[in-house]
């Protein structure tokens, strides 16, 4: 290999030599510089040319991803090929003279060379950029769910919101804030990694309940907080949904077995109104959570259907500072 390598640096000198001394423009008129060690050089290096197509394409097939991409080496394993047949192109151009046939030959393989090298980078880039495009769409699941439950996320929350808001004909739509009730405690007394068991049920059982509602979609906020949100769900439905959630978490308590752990939850409805911004809403909803968690918790607490001008009036913080006040 390091042989062909010479020769081919040989030629390739001498072309540039031939170019340096202004004698390209005559060898392609005239065809006199040719000579016998022409012949040679074309014969191996379209051999050595050929065999550089082949290795670079197989090593690809053969190893997909495991070569290290290092980048000198790959332009010069890609350019090499082109370099190569355009040498070879040239002098089969200056061994006309000497045989024509060889001289066909050898442009003809040059030029099937540098045809199928195109072919090959073009089928090459195509495949890189499927593999490209599906490891983005993989990053893109990846940032819109929740490593532990393997729900969405407040992110894909946010993007579910923002379809429905695009929707004309939906009629009301209800959001359910659900929150775990002591689980530090339930963390400290069966540990860490069965509150992880807990959350993980609890996303299976939202997934199950919202697989029956078109158009909703369940994710986690963060650490013990929940959410459903429920198109064409009014706040009557949305409080079922919610009692019925209850009460099978505090029955089966998802795993856990003596049922100190249960969930409130906070809802809050929307009737036709499409613009409210999610964080409004959510903080809405977070303001009859809060009122569950006031009240004792393991409950279902309803906001009135959203109103603008009460709204504006009303604040979470009262609720937050009572919360803090009574230790809740
Ligand atoms: P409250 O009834 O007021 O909600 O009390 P709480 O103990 O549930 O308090 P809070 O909701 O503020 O705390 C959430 C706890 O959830 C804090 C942390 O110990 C726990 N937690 C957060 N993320 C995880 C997690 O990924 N796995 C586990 N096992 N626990 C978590
Ligand atoms: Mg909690």
């Amino acid at each position: 290999l390091s042989f062909l390598r010479v020769i081919s640096l040989f030629f390739g000198v001498r072309l540039v030599t031939y170019f340096l001394s202004d004698q390209v423009s005559y060898v392609w008129l005239h065809y006199v510089n040719g000579s016998l060690w022409d012949v040679a050089g074309t014969v191996l290096l379209a051999g050595f040319t050929l065999h550089l197509l082949y290795t670079s394409y197989s090593a690809k097939v053969e190893a997909p991803g495991t070569t290290p991409l290092r980048l000198p080496s790959v332009v010069v394993r890609s350019l090499m090929p082109s370099f190569l047949a355009l040498v070879n192109l040239m002098l089969g151009l200056l061994i006309l003279r000497v045989s024509i046939p060889l001289a066909v030959g050898a442009i003809s393989i040059s030029l099937v060379c540098y045809v199928a090298r195109t072919v090959l980078l073009q089928a090459q880039a195509a495949k890189e950029k499927i593999v490209l495009q599906s490891r983005n769409k993989q990053l893109e699941g990846l940032a819109i769910r929740d490593p532990l439950t393997g729900i969405g996320n407040r992110r894909s929350l946010a993007e579910a919101y923002n379809r429905l808001q695009t929707l004309a004909d939906s009629k009301s739509l209800s959001i359910l804030l659900i929150d775990i009730d002591r689980f530090k405690q339930a963390n400290d007394s069966h540990g860490h990694l069965h509150g992880d068991r807990v959350l993980i049920s609890l996303a299976r059982k939202l997934e199950s309940v919202v697989a029956d509602v078109v158009g909703g979609h369940c994710a986690r906020l963060g650490g013990d907080e929940f959410s459903l949100l429920l198109p064409d769900v009014s706040s009557a439905g949305a409080s079922t949904f919610a009692e019925e959630l209850r009460a099978l978490f505090a029955a089966h308590a998802c795993g856990v077995e003596d049922g100190s752990v249960s969930l409130s939850i906070g809802i809050a409805s929307l009737h036709a109104s499409r613009d409210l911004p999610l964080e409004t809403l959510i903080s809405y909803a977070d303001q009859a959570l809060y009122r569950a968690k006031l009240q004792g918790r393991n409950r279902v607490e309803v906001q009135p259907a959203w109103d603008p001008a009460t709204a504006a009036a009303d604040s979470t913080v009262p609720l937050q500072l009572e919360l803090q006040r009574i230790g809740g």
